[in-house]
């Protein structure tokens, strides 16, 4: 009976512990956009390659045919321009999203950037893969393309810099490949542990299980909000035509 007692108070230690360590939200040192924050080095990450192929138990999201598995907010078709294997941000059709949706994943996505450049800073070749529609991981041109750290390329937006700038050259296919895990909740609320992110770019890695503070936003670090389990995954419409193809997702269980 002793043993047995040990046993189950050094479970609940150890729950209590890892609890504990779950919860923990890491203190940025930087303020949010902080134009002092350091540059990621540039790695050139070489030259692109075909589409990567989907693995057998892969969700499709996006096969370059079809949008329809995509809406916009308002759960109308989504209207983003399709041509050539690839869709594109057509003007004023706003941030498009997944009509399924997904807690944690494998996510796989390419993006291209404008061939043609315009603007600079955050006005050039700027979009986003929203996890959870809430969670970004920015997509933006910073090929010779100056930003805030945070607001980089592969960013988790506003909270970390990719830990190297691996951008290719406007025009180019580049590829994201995230490992999200989703922040858990209580039954009330309360936040049990917050998200997690892993990321590669162009096949580099960029972020190593960061741990979000809370949503992405602009300007700010909004502390988490309880939400669904499974949310859709959203591509933003920055204003500027980029393009995204081969889109995939392996639900994490
Ligand atoms: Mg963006």
């Amino acid at each position: 009976m002793i043993s047995k007692a040990v046993a189950v108070a050094a479970v609940m230690f150890f729950a209590a512990l890892g609890l504990v360590v779950s919860q923990s939200i890491p203190k940025i040192d930087w303020p949010v956009h902080d134009p002092l924050r350091p540059l990621p080095p540039v790695v050139d990450p070489g030259p692109a390659g075909p589409p990567a192929p989907a693995p057998a138990d892969a969700v499709v999201l996006f096969d370059g045919k079809s949008l329809a598995g995509w809406e916009d907010a308002k759960g109308t078709p989504a209207k983003w321009k399709i041509e050539n294997g690839y869709m594109e941000v057509a003007a004023k059709a706003g941030s498009v999203q997944t009509k399924k949706g997904f807690g944690d994943c494998q996510l796989h996505v390419e993006w291209a950037s404008p061939a043609e450049v315009k603007g600079d800073d955050q006005g050039r070749g700027n979009s986003g893969v929203f996890l959870m529609n809430i969670y970004e991981v920015q997509v933006l041109d910073s090929y010779n393309n100056k930003t805030y750290a945070d607001g980089a390329a592969a960013s988790i937006y506003g909270q970390y810099p990719p830990l190297v700038n691996a951008c290719r050259k406007p025009g180019e296919w580049q590829t994201y490949d995230i490992v999200f895990h989703r922040p858990r909740f209580d039954k009330d609320g309360a936040l049990l542990a917050p998200a997690r992110m892993t990321v590669f770019h162009n096949g580099i890695l960029v972020h190593d299980n960061d741990v979000l503070t809370g949503p992405t936003a602009h300007k700010a670090r909004p502390p988490y909000k309880m939400h669904a389990d499974k949310l859709p995954i959203g591509l933003q419409d920055h204003g500027n035509p980029v393009r995204y193809r081969n889109i995939w997702v392996r639900e994490l269980s």
